[in-house]
């Protein structure tokens, strides 16, 4: 790829560097939560069709999702995706900085299409709500919204340099134990203590816990533990939050927990019931590929990303889901020191301050570059299919003979 692309690609990102960031700063003083982002999607989308993007609102069936288009002028060619996230933490703003996500995306996904104005190929820029609980990206997913997607690209600011993220899979369980209601002292031998059987799965839990896999875990918290002293409680219910490396060792931990419920309940004479209860995310996979060039053009920043530090594990993020269907990048890159913690009140800060508006910038020329290397470099998007489709099993990097 020649030089004079990358330049042209950069010089329309910093052509609009001031409003890219009074995008985020806008963005950043008007906090919107989990499919809810009404305002934020009006002001991104109002910027896509002002540079000729085909806006789709209500992508996937989600009222702020949007699908932004600049289309192919021929068939057959490829697609890239930036993805754009603009929720907020209630209470404490945009302390995971996702105003800077939304305008790196947007800033590349118009300097892109800008700069290849002649290129065969389709650039999207997908408005992805709810990333901090319901999982926008989970339903476009499943909704077909990946499709014809070569690959799909964002950044997220954190605390630490790294070319991809540890994120796990991840889900939550609510499980109601049934037993029968009696006065615990008048009639005790007909009462059948459901809290009691919720305690012990507990319990149970705490045993077969030690045995789990590295990286699995099982977090509960009771939600419903009776309605009065005087009576046996009849009904007791806890939602489970589990967590393990691989969708696959996810899958597995479910089965313990159900087997583990089912266990409890023949044991103390109740019945239970376990239900998924809300969106889980699978695992991330890196492609190594499309990070590693993404690695290279933000390096010209002067910002050198390495692997993440063995063992850590971030949480679990919707990218997930996308990155098990198409090649995918999520790197991280640093808006304040590794001291400190997103979703915090100084993490907030970070995301409005100098430092935030330089990574803003450096990360959409980067990404820019990407796209123009996804849309003009057919090796390249070989390479990250290959990798994609080879079968791993762990997070990270989806094709594990790479080293980067
Ligand atoms: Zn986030």
């Amino acid at each position: 790829m020649s030089g004079e692309v990358y330049a042209r690609v950069r010089d329309e990102v910093r052509r609009r560097a001031d409003r890219l960031w009074d995008v985020a700063l806008t963005l950043h003083a008007d906090p919107e939560y989990a499919f809810e982002e009404h305002r934020a999607t009006t002001l991104l989308t109002t910027e896509l069709d002002r540079e000729g993007f085909a806006v789709e609102h209500g992508t996937a069936g989600l009222p702020t999702a949007f699908t932004a288009r600049a289309a192919a002028p021929q068939r057959d060619a490829p697609t890239v995706a930036l993805l754009l996230e603009y929720d907020a933490l209630p209470g404490l703003g945009h302390a995971c900085g996702h105003n800077l996500i939304a305008a790196a995306g947007l800033g590349a996904a118009l300097a892109t299409r800008a700069a290849l104005a002649d290129t065969p190929g389709t650039v999207l820029a997908i408005g992805t709500p709810a990333e901090e609980g319901g999982g926008g990206k989970v339903t476009e997913v499943e909704a077909g919204v990946f499709d014809d997607v070569d690959a799909a690209l964002m950044f997220h600011p954190g605390v630490y340099d790294w070319q991809w993220a540890p994120l796990t899979a991840q889900a939550q369980y609510r499980v109601g134990f049934h037993g029968r209601a009696a006065h615990p002292t008048g009639n005790p031998t007909e009462g059948i203590d459901a809290l009691a059987a919720l305690v012990q799965l507990f319990n149970t839990l705490a045993v077969t816990g030690r045995r789990l896999p590295a990286g699995s875990h099982v977090q509960g918290i009771v939600t419903h533990g009776g309605k009065a002293t005087n009576i046996v409680p009849e009904y007791a219910e806890g939602l489970f939050g589990l967590r393990a490396l691989t969708t696959a060792a996810l899958d597995d931990l479910a089965h313990d927990l159900a087997t583990s419920a089912e266990g409890v309940a023949r044991a103390t004479g109740t019945r239970v019931e376990v239900e998924r209860a809300a969106q889980g995310y699978a695992h991330f996979r890196d492609s190594t590929a499309l990070s590693g060039r993404f690695a290279a053009h933000l390096a010209r920043a002067g910002i050198e990303l390495t692997p993440p530090a063995p063992g850590v594990y971030l949480g679990s993020s919707d990218i997930g889901d996308v990155s098990n269907r198409v090649p995918a990048i999520h790197p991280f890159v640093a808006i304040m020191g590794s001291d400190g913690s997103d979703h915090t009140p100084e993490f907030a800060a970070a995301a409005a301050s100098d430092r935030g508006r330089e990574v803003l910038l450096a990360a959409a020329e980067a990404l820019a570059c990407t796209a123009a290397d996804v849309l003009l470099d057919e090796g390249l998007r070989q390479r990250a299919w290959a990798d994609h489709t080879d079968h791993t099993d762990h997070p990270g990097p989806a094709h594990t003979g790479h080293t980067t």
